[in-house]
């Protein structure tokens, strides 16, 4: 008898929690050790994994639904304990909404995340297992990044233009990982993510996409990629994306961003 394999390879790729913090880590790795080094410090305390639903992330809530905690500092105390960087659901590929990465030790943004009192920025991620759960985590990663070296030199957080530049970069970076996978369907899918990601980018995430991608193309020189990469990630104190530009990409300036693909070369 037939059988109709047609189901199963439509199956779209997806991705273990392992998997996507193994291949971010190796492709950081890869491209400079030191920022491999930064994101395994990331990842090193492991996940704190919860299963609430993300409503109740966004606030205290979420401590009190613990029913091993009974109020918000015992709560804060528990994840310090555990020292996790990450409080992390796994969730239906598709139902990957909470992205995103509280900077060390800040109050209630104005958009509404919750204060962070920990000493180290932490991540809220509803990983999904698809291809977008893995780039986007390599996104947090990437601001993780920046904030662990604003710590290091005793800085405290204020918002940036170049958060987003140090998350894209990480992203592209990664992204630039897969897309050389020898599996060429991940290579392929990944080409096509990354030139939607770019396609759908607009305003001050295209401007901040650009100037990643600028820099990334500088940082391929290997003479010059260990100080581009520390002045964009704030090892030397926070840049302007003029100054980084300036020590990456001379001949560039913001005026005339190169564009970030020609084409999708998918
Ligand atoms: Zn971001």
């Amino acid at each position: 008898m037939l059988r109709d394999y047609s189901a199963l390879q439509r199956k779209p790729l997806s991705f273990s929690l392992e998997d996507s913090r193994y291949i971010i880590a190796a492709a950081l790795n890869n491209f400079d050790p030191l920022l491999g080094s930064r994101a395994k410090d990331i990842f090193a305390a492991g996940f704190n994994t919860g299963t609430a639903p993300v409503e109740l992330w966004s606030d205290a809530e979420r401590y009190r639904a613990d029913a091993n905690v009974r109020d918000r500092d015992a709560a804060h105390m528990k994840t310090l304990q555990q020292g996790a960087r990450w409080r992390l659901e796994e969730v239906a590929a598709g139902q990957g909404f909470m992205m995103r990465c509280r900077p060390a030790q800040t109050p209630t943004s104005e958009h509404g995340d919750p204060a962070n009192p920990h000493p180290y920025a932490v991540i809220d991620y509803q990983f999904d297992g698809s291809l977008h759960g893995v780039i986007y985590m390599a996104h947090e990663v990437g601001h993780a990044i920046g904030d662990d070296c604003l710590r290091a030199l005793g800085g405290t957080y204020t918002p940036s233009k170049m958060d987003e530049v140090q998350a894209y970069f990480v992203q592209l970076t990664v992204y630039d990982h897969l897309c050389r996978s020898p599996n060429q369907r991940i290579a392929k899918a990944f080409r096509r993510h990354r030139a939607d990601t770019i396609a759908a980018a607009s305003g001050d995430r295209r401007e901040a996409l650009q100037t990643a991608q600028s820099i990334f193309e500088a940082a391929q020189d290997q003479k010059e990629r260990r100080s581009i990469v520390d002045t964009l990630m704030g090892v030397y104190g926070l840049k302007t994306v003029q100054e980084i530009l300036a020590v990456s990409c001379p001949t560039l300036s913001l005026a005339k961003p190169v564009p970030v693909y020609q084409s999708p070369n998918i």
